[in-house]
């Protein structure tokens, strides 16, 4: 994937965290507590990116401590990944007022973040939780449903998609598709894990 060279002044991720923490690029951080940045290993092989902060990500700064992500947990443990492996974050940083989707404008605000967050972080497996991440980092018009469980790559990384594990909570028959998803992260995990980390 060829990233745009945005913020590349900051050359560790706990500086871009430090700079992020400050933002106000966009009208979601006036309702918002605060930035909710990321969080897990900075070397992980493997990352998560939803879709925005909820109110208990919000709350305590952190993203995926809700419900939804209590469930990712939860179905990443069933196919023996732990949440310290990996690195999870969000399209936008600040949580939409009443949970809403990251309007347009808000999530192209953001999304250089993200863009720097993987540079690095230099991950080998990303996987997108929900449309929202999937429109962004594989293609603008995908639809989630058509395309989740593929596997793509852009620059060396795999890419691949799934439902947000809140529309499991809100749709219990997206839980067998989801769980066949990460039956394969797991596989491309160990593939990505045991090969070394060469420039593509
Ligand atoms: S959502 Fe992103 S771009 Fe908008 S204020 Fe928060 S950190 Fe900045």
């Amino acid at each position: 994937m060829k990233w745009l060279p945005l913020l590349d002044q900051y050359d560790d991720l706990a500086n871009l965290q430090q700079h992020c923490l400050q933002c106000h690029r966009c009208s979601l951080r006036d309702n918002a507590r605060g930035v909710v940045f990321g969080d897990g290993a900075p070397d992980a092989r493997l990352m998560f990116v939803g879709e925005a902060p909820g109110v208990d990500e919000d709350r305590l700064g952190k993203p995926f401590v809700g419900a939804a992500g209590q469930l990712l947990e939860k179905i990443m443990e069933s196919v023996g990944l732990q949440r310290s492996d990996v690195y999870i974050t969000n399209i936008a940083k600040c949580r939409p007022p009443g949970n809403r989707i990251p309007k347009k404008d808000e999530a192209e605000a953001c999304f250089v973040y993200l863009v720097r967050q993987i540079e690095l972080i230099q991950p080998r497996l990303i996987v997108c939780l929900g449309a929202l991440s999937t429109q962004y980092l594989v293609h603008n018009d995908a639809k989630i449903t058509v395309v989740r469980g593929n596997v793509y790559e852009k620059g060396g990384i795999k890419i691949v998609p799934t439902f947000h594990p809140a529309a499991i909570l809100r749709d219990a028959n997206k839980k067998k598709p989801v769980w066949e998803d990460f039956k394969k992260i797991k596989e491309l995990y160990d593939q990505v894990s045991t090969s070394k980390n060469e420039p593509q």
